[in-house]
């Protein structure tokens, strides 16, 4: 067997500590299983984003679950053909189907859609109408940005210093996170988890680096690319915010150019030439 690369006492030390962190994560998510807070579906919902709890047995799993103690837990395992050993993460579709029609969810967990595109699409006025018009749980983002005039803190943004951004982002708290235009920003984890967890459909309104981020972490995200109806509306758009200097409305417009194109690594693309239609076609999305 070939001999792992010695780690320093510091890899080792990092090692431990994620270890330790995934422990407490996994001792968590079963005290809340126990306490009937989540369910069979909660779990495996998370377990798409959360590499240590998809690390979970499902034993651990089903033992947590309250009335099930370990004899019912192997029976019901031995039944569905689930390996003693197996953790959640290598569950096929079909034992996860199985599970979750034996212990039917009390509520469906909500849909996640991410609404990404160029800055300037108008991504902000659509997550604005769906917030008022659907049952839609809009994210309030975290921000190192100023607050621009009229902005309210948990309103429009949790805005923060950048220690305090720096020391969420090391205790894993955010889903995703991106630096635009020389701040940060990061949708809050566990808000977005217990919104879901509690059935509502939730709308993440981010960039295109945060969306990329949510596609690798998360198989239940649908990701929609909103595009302007044209490149001169865009353009248009973007030089009529005249807060920004020539340079820097040189430089957005270059990135909007980079960031259409990136339209095919999204699920769907929907064009913004109507806000009520974009949002109908959220709405419809979610239920489908
Ligand atoms: P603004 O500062 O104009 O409100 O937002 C600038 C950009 O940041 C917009 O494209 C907006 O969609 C994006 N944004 C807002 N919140 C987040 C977030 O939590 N994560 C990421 N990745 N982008 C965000």
């Amino acid at each position: 067997m070939p001999v792992p690369p010695a780690l320093t006492a510091e890899q080792r030390g990092q090692a431990l500590q994620k270890a330790a962190q995934s422990r407490r994560q996994r001792a968590d998510i079963k005290a809340r299983v126990r306490a009937s807070d989540l369910g069979v579906n909660d779990v495996l919902g998370l377990a798409d984003s959360e590499p240590a709890i998809g690390k979970m047995r499902v034993n651990e799993l089903l033992e947590s679950l309250p009335g099930v103690g370990k004899i019912r837990a192997s029976a019901i395992m031995n039944r569905l053909m689930i390996s003693p050993t197996r953790r959640i993460q290598g569950l096929g579709v079909h034992q996860k189907a199985l599970l979750l029609s034996e212990f039917k969810a009390a509520h469906p967990r909500g849909r996640l859609l991410v609404l990404s595109g160029p800055g300037g699409v108008g991504k902000s006025t659509v997550a604005a109408r769906l917030r008022q018009i659907s049952n839609f749980w809009v994210s309030i983002s975290a921000t190192t940005r100023d607050p621009r005039p009229g902005e309210k803190d948990g309103v429009d943004y949790y805005f923060l210093s950048k220690a305090e951004f720096k020391s969420k982002l090391a205790r894993d708290e955010f889903l995703e996170w991106a630096q635009f235009a020389g701040a940060s920003y990061g949708t809050p984890r566990e808000d977005v988890e217990q919104a879901l967890i509690a059935g509502n459909d939730v709308l993440l309104e981010i960039e295109i680096e945060g969306a990329r981020q949510v596609r690798a972490h998360s198989k239940e995200a649908i990701l929609v690319f909103l595009e302007p109806p044209s490149w001169e509306q865009l353009v248009s758009r973007l030089e009529g915010r005249g807060t920004d200097s020539p340079e820097r409305r040189a430089e957005r417009l270059e990135l909007a150019q980079y960031e259409l194109g990136l339209a095919k690594e999204f699920d769907i693309v929907l064009v913004n030439d109507e806000v009520e239609k974009v949002v109908a076609a959220l709405v419809a999305l979610a239920s489908s």
